[in-house]
């Protein structure tokens, strides 16, 4: 099942988009199913779920399996998050930015990261204001052990198709003002746009990742 769903979602994305498996919720075997149908990059949201999963895995039989993390991420747990992710998709404050750059600075890593944009209606959702990025990036010479790889949103939650594609046509429209005022930053690329409900819409929008649980891997418990 998990087999078939990936190979159909993977038919109906463009070449140069990626899909990220939002395994979160599902047991690391439906993780390994997914891996043997040629997934091979999974995201978590809660740090001890993605801790328990890393711990559990033997890495040597699966050394080109990668983890990106896209949840709300907490300074205390840092240590937990950052060395098993190639990329945290979810910064969404200064503060956290900062001890980011803490950490890659203490062990010699660079980070990989997406800044996170609000964009829908939610009062509760995370993320930055436009504003508050173009400032960021600014001082993006300031933070010499982070990457910045681009922007994640996630749409308003509701069915109204032209309300989803506002949201994602205001993330696309700021990405390519930000690559063209940023010229330098060259791996200010990805667009991390589209979920299980919505990643038609966001492929129309430049989305070059979506972020897939439901459709893959079935309903959460
Ligand atoms: C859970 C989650 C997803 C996946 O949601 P589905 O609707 O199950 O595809 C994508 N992005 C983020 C940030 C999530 O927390």
């Amino acid at each position: 099942m998990i087999k078939e769903r990936i190979s159909e979602l993977v038919s109906n994305l463009p070449s140069g988009v990626q899909l990220v498996a939002v395994s979160k919720f599902h047991p690391l075997e439906a993780v390994l199913e997914a891996y043997g149908a040629g997934q091979r990059i999974f995201a978590e949201s809660r740090p001890q779920e993605l801790l328990s999963k890393v711990n559990a895995l033997d890495t040597n039989a699966y050394p080109d399996l990668q983890w990106h993390f896209i949840g709300h991420l907490q300074t205390n747990k840092l240590k937990m998050v950052l060395p098993h992710v190639t990329l945290v998709q979810s910064v969404d404050s200064r503060h956290l930015l900062d001890e980011i750059q803490r950490w890659g600075c203490a062990n010699g890593k660079t980070v990989s990261v997406l800044l996170e944009l609000h964009i829908g209606a939610e009062q509760t959702k995370q993320g930055f204001h436009e504003e508050e990025i173009v400032d960021l990036l600014f001082d993006a010479a300031n933070y010499s052990h982070i990457r910045f790889c681009g922007l994640m949103g996630m749409a308003s939650h509701t069915d109204d198709e032209a309300t989803i594609d506002a949201d994602f046509d205001r993330i696309d429209s700021f990405m390519a003002y930000l690559v063209d005022l940023f010229p330098e930053l060259e791996d200010f690329r990805q667009l991390s746009i589209g979920m299980s409900d919505d990643w038609q819409i966001a492929l129309r929008h430049g989305a070059t990742m979506v972020r897939i649980g439901t459709a893959i891997f079935g309903s959460r418990q």
